[in-house]
């Protein structure tokens, strides 16, 4: 037993954040996680749970400081303006993105921030959707806002494939992308593109939360840069922007976004810290 333990570790560890030896993770359950003593939690993928510590520092934050309504002046209200400011700066950081180029905007989970991104996308029938097949449930989502307003849904399967050389040959992964047919809808209330450039989103998971699949964040810059590498077909006149849904992979590996400048991320907190649930945030690219 501990000697499975240590070499899944061995294996492992360094993937889920916990690089020490076995010694290191039993430290941490029975310092932070002793309601765990004699118990084996097998979701914390799905529903991660919050440490005790960071429980105790919660409560001792909530029962010290007033927090007030943050649209006033008033020292309790400037108190809450400050600790959200403070959070957004932190989330920021956490993403690698400048606060010159990016936007953190508190939502009620990922869902709720990947529905924002369907409902305000600039859609025209020009437009095309791409998600890869490996998605949760809310990225497919926005394809019903997209086919709404006329655009294309497009889904692809991408695998990653071992090749130096190739048209993938400045990046440092290789793709094999397979097009599945593109979907529209008869009755769709369709627009021309605004101001003349058409919009085309891709959406993809950092890590996939059913499979555990992590896809590379080189796709971010040959989407936005390199499309007709990826994309076969008549969308790759137009501007891409990337969706990428880090719920899952931001838990133990943040996309860094100096390097792979997404357009928008999403994630959410109890995937992180498994408290509070019903908190997450989109983080939107503002300047081009
Ligand atoms: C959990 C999860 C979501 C949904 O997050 P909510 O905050 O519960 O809406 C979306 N995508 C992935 C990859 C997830 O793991």
């Amino acid at each position: 037993m501990e000697e499975s333990k240590e070499e899944f570790l061995r294996q492992y560890g360094e993937d889920y954040g916990y690089p020490n030896s076995a010694k290191g993770i039993d430290d941490i359950r029975s310092s932070e996680f002793k309601r765990l003593d004699g118990l084996a939690y097998l979701d914390h993928a799905g529903a991660g749970l919050y440490s005790e510590k960071q429980m105790e520092a919660v409560l001792k934050d909530l029962t010290s400081n007033v927090y007030g309504n943050p649209h006033s002046q008033s020292d309790a209200s400037l108190a809450t303006s400050e600790a959200i400011r403070v959070a957004r700066q932190l989330v920021l950081e956490y993403c690698n993105a400048s606060p010159k180029d990016y936007k953190c905007i508190f939502t009620s989970g990922a869902t709720a921030a990947l529905k924002l991104v369907g409902e305000a996308f600039p859609w025209s029938r020009e437009s095309c959707y791409m998600y890869t097949m490996e998605n949760h449930n809310s990225v497919l989502g926005i394809r019903e806002y997209a086919l709404d307003r006329g655009a294309a849904a497009l889904a692809i399967e991408v695998e990653e494939v071992e090749s130096l050389s190739g048209p993938f040959k400045e990046y440092g992964s290789s793709f094999k992308v397979l097009q599945h047919p593109v979907q529209r809808r008869a009755v769709a209330s369709t627009e021309d593109s605004l101001n003349g450039e058409t919009c085309h989103l891709f959406a993809f998971p950092s890590e996939c939360n059913f499979t555990g699949m992590k896809f590379s964040m080189d796709l971010v810059n040959i989407v936005k840069e390199d499309t007709e590498k990826i994309l076969k077909g008549s969308f790759c006149r137009g501007r891409w922007m990337v969706l990428i849904d880090a719920a899952k992979g931001c838990v133990t590996q943040p996309p860094d976004l100096s390097r792979f400048p997404a357009d928008f991320v999403v994630l959410s907190f109890y995937k992180i810290f498994g408290y509070p649930s019903g908190l997450g945030a989109l983080i939107a690219r503002t300047g081009k």
